[in-house]
């Protein structure tokens, strides 16, 4: 009778331990397990924290005494093996009781798993530093959230394990911050696709701190305090460490085994380490990546049962069935996102030197005219030599588990783009369309292929920018009005035929409109009227927007009861409607309009047309499944001077409020007819012409001076002021002549300046400075970046920074550009207009 040993009883070893039971009743099959607990569903201990999953017992999907009486398997929990004796197939193993002893065996089968990472930070061994990787592990963080009942928490490392954390820690009412090394979270995703999720966590009210190290943890007397490498300290009650895992493997390392600089077990396609007799599955192990060809750890219970199933059939009949390797397919939930990928993305094709083309498109989950339909963001990867499907990523609050199982199925059997067009799926309008959003990329795919479009990425704009390209935004001008890329041009898709005078034959044309469709038909327009050098932005503004905008909210600590869906414009909200009570009643019934399933611009177009369908004081309630609504809502009424009484979301659905402005409740004057919003005399603009230090001062203490007194400042630099609000460091841009002239003759930046009178060669710019200190005056670096903390609208303009050939990228963070339209706009309505 063969014997098979196991060490680890859960995810690899218990399946390793069920199937061979199944295929060989005579086998003798011994488990050993170091804890108290086999087979439990590690991944559910996250959930289990946050209450979702209410009994602990449900966390065991087995125990000894059933695989006993199921399943004749001899389960040893509290028996850690200790050694392994290759040569004489023998283990030593130690119980929890101090009792030692050997086992011997016939196949062997290594399951260990793997372990938190716990690197040697300052204060690391703080009691409520916790790791979650086991039961203990889980039972200990329940009770300091029981007992201590933190109101803080920190979670460090934001790969899945800790943003579900971070959502199950947030359920319980508790402020949560994430803190992470890399620029993103969910590294297995590329930066635009973890963007969203960026700005969801911010929705929620979760602090997110990217390109931050900890560099020690401090004991504090409220707490316990994090110092991160920006030097940044967070105050907590509680940290959640997890910042990935390593293998569980020094045993296998002492006996011989082969492992890879990582400590990984290295295995053949049947799973065997070099060592006879002795396999290993799980997370301990690297197999050979089917995409890659090369080695490749993926650390996820899908795998680790699959290939259990698969040592088994070896152990028992011999190496018939290889292990094709592991295409990486992982899923999770963060709060209302669903984030989910297979296969490789495009930093890993990159870094692996793989050819590839990628799309991005956002369709529906299902009709958009059923209700419901929400749209994701879908990203394909393929081989631009044969069309064969690299990976896919989507992101998104319905159907996203599905659109990227079904593109693992194919990518899985080595599918190519022009299967996944063909992919026959199940539909009927609630589930999905008749043309899927899988089909749809991989139509999309085709087209590229096919040479009918060209297709840029949100991070290849600024080279083709570079290249002199006019950005063409092909949206709407409502959309267009609502935000657009910096110099671009609108013209709207349906208008382009009537208007390709005005499209340049003499340089490249880069369209993008709101998801990348409308683009694309501008594109085929475009190209057979005989445009050659021109693309089409992936994933248009939707991605462009969500990638570039700022990705951390330091500081945004909020107390879970305050949550966003709860957020209101105003303080008093009647029960139920969404609607603040100390309002002045409004004019008429309320109309209701529902756009859910409508992609941008649809929430804005149907607001605008039943704004203006109705009277002064009536309010419109729009309902939106698009998670970018609010903030156009918020942008739409700032322009158009109506109010946002409200906005609120549950379930994905965003409801805003709005009331149709009252010109006869707005006297002409210097209060607000409705609070929030700004009337004339409540706004200021300056013109900074001047790149002199001291008119440049004098317009930032008016400016500060302005905001202290509650008024709403723009500045628009033009000409000589621009070098007033140039970045300190020098950025590499490429200019003509006389932009190189421009540079070398002015001054660089804001430190840069000199005095308007006396200046004698840069010394009096100097006494001044002395001076300011001395008399405690903030420097002007100082005051321009409190006047950009307290919110002045900085704009350059884009006419002077053409003509003296200032780049976009040389500006510092905050400063937007615009015409004169744009400052026109703000002095229209300001009671101060100065021009310094
Ligand atoms: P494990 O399941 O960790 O089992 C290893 C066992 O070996 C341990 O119990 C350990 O005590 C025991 N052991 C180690 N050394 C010895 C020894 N010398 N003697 C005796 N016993 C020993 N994956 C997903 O695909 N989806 C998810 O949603 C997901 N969520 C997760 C959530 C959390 C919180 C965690 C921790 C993991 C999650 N995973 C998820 C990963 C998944 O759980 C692992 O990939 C899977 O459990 C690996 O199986 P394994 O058998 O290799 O290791």
């Amino acid at each position: 009778m063969a014997k098979t040993v196991i060490i680890g009883g859960v995810a690899g070893g218990a399946s390793t331990a069920a199937r061979l039971r199944r295929l060989d009743e005579k086998a003798e099959i011994v488990v050993f397990e170091r804890g108290s607990h086999v087979s439990y569903a590690n991944c559910g201990l996250p959930y289990y924290a946050g209450g979702v999953i209410q009994e602990r017992e449900r966390l065991f999907l087995m125990t000894p005494q059933k695989f006993r009486d199921i399943l004749d398997v001899d389960v040893r929990v509290d028996s850690e093996v200790i050694d392994l004796d290759p040569a004489a197939k023998t283990v030593s193993v130690r119980e929890r009781s101090g009792r030692e002893y050997a086992e011997s065996y016939d196949s062997l089968v290594l399951s260990p798993g793997a372990e938190p990472m716990r690197p040697p930070i300052p204060g690391i061994d703080d009691a409520r530093i916790l790791t979650v990787r086991s039961v203990p592990d889980i039972d200990r963080v329940k009770d300091v959230l029981d007992t201590a009942r933190p109101e803080r928490a920190v979670v460090i490392g934001a790969g899945f394990i800790g943003l579900e954390m971070a959502e199950n820690l947030w359920e319980r009412g508790i402020a949560v911050t994430v803190v992470e090394a890399l620029d993103q979270v969910m590294n297995v995703v590329d930066f635009e696709m973890a963007a969203p999720v960026h700005h969801h966590l911010r929705d929620k009210g979760v602090g997110l701190y990217l390109k931050d190290g900890v560099q020690a943890f401090v004991r504090d007397e409220s707490g316990l305090k994090i110092r991160l490498a920006s030097e940044t300290e967070l105050l907590t009650d509680l940290v959640i460490l997890s910042i990935g895992v390593k293998p569980d493997t020094k045993l296998a390392l002492a006996a011989g085994i082969e492992l890879d600089a990582r400590g990984h077990i290295v295995v053949d396609e049947f799973l065997r380490t070099n060592l006879p007799g002795i396999y290993a599955v799980g997370d301990a192990i690297v197999a050979k990546s089917p995409l890659t060809g090369k080695p490749m750890p993926v650390p996820l219970a899908g795998p680790a049962n699959k290939q259990a199933r698969l040592v088994a059939d070896t152990i028992v009949h011999g190496p018939r069935k290889p292990w094709k390797g592991s295409i990486a397919t992982a899923v999770a939930k963060v709060f209302d996102l669903t984030v989910a990928c297979t296969g490789l993305s495009e930093k890993l094709c990159v870094r692996e030197g793989i050819p590839f083309r990628s799309v991005i498109v956002h369709p529906g989950s299902h009709a958009g005219y059923y209700p419901g339909a929400q749209s994701y963001a879908l990203k394909l990867l393929w081989n631009p030599e044969n069309g064969k499907i690299l990976g896919a990523q989507a992101v998104g609050r319905d159907g996203v588990d599905k659109r990227i199982d079904a593109i693992a199925a194919h990518l899985g059997m080595g599918g190519s783009v022009h299967d996944l067009a063909e992919f026959e799926h199940a539909y009927a309008p609630p589930f999905a369309s008749a043309k899927d959003g899988t089909n749809y990329a991989a139509f999309c795919a085709e087209n590229i292929l096919e040479g009918l479009t060209n297709s840029v990425s949100w991070n290849q704009v600024e080279a083709w920018k570079v290249r002199g390209a006019l950005l063409l935004d092909v949206r709407t001008p409502q959309e267009f009005e609502l935000g657009h890329m910096d110099g671009a041009r609108n013209v709207s898709n349906t208008e382009i035929r009537a208007r390709l005078a005005e499209v340049p034959r003499d340089r490249p044309v880069l369209l993008y409109c709101g998801v990348g469709l409308r683009g694309y038909l501008a594109e085929r327009i475009l190209r057979q009227e005989g445009f050659t050098d021109v693309a089409n932005l992936s994933g248009g503004w939707k991605t462009w927007q969500a990638a570039t905008a700022p990705q951390t909210n330091p500081g945004s600590y909020r107390p879970a009861q305050q949550r966003p869906h709860d957020i209101m414009h105003d303080d008093t909200v009647s029960e139920g409607s969404g609607v603040p009570e100390n309002l002045p009643a409004p004019v008429g019934p309320t109309l209701h309009v529902d756009t859910c399933g409508l992609q941008c611009p649809g929430p804005i177009i149907s607001l605008k047309k039943a704004m203006d369908e109705v009277a002064p004081g009536t309010r419109v309630v729009v309902k939106s499944s698009d998670a970018g609504f609010s903030r156009d809502a918020q942008a739409w009424c700032n322009i158009t001077k109506n109010r946002l009484v409200s906005v609120t979301e549950e379930k994905g659905i965003w409801t805003a409020v709005f009331e149709k402005n009252r010109p006869a409740a707005a006297p002409a004057g210097l209060t607000n007819p409705v609070p929030g919003m700004f009337v004339s005399g409540d706004e200021a603009t300056i013109i900074v012409f001047s790149n002199d230090l001291d008119r440049a001062l004098a317009s930032f203490v008016i400016a500060n001076g302005a905001l202290a007194t509650g008024k709403r400042v723009t500045m628009f630099f033009t000409f000589w002021g621009l070098s007033v609000v140039k970045k300190r460091e020098k950025v590499k841009v490429r200019k003509d002549f006389m932009g190189r002239m421009f540079d070398m003759m002015l001054p660089g930046n804001a430190n840069a300046l000199n005095l308007s009178q006396m200046n004698f060669g840069g010394v009096g710019a100097w006494l001044m400075k002395k001076r300011m200190a001395a008399f405690q005056v903030d420097r002007l670096e100082e005051m321009m970046a409190a006047a950009i903390k307290a919110g002045v609208h900085m704009t350059a303009c884009q006419m002077s920074m053409e003509l003296m050939g200032v780049a976009r990228e040389e500006l510092m963070e905050g400063v937007e550009t615009g015409g004169v339209a744009s400052y026109l706009e703000a002095a229209g309505t300001a009671g101060i207009n100065l021009f310094i």
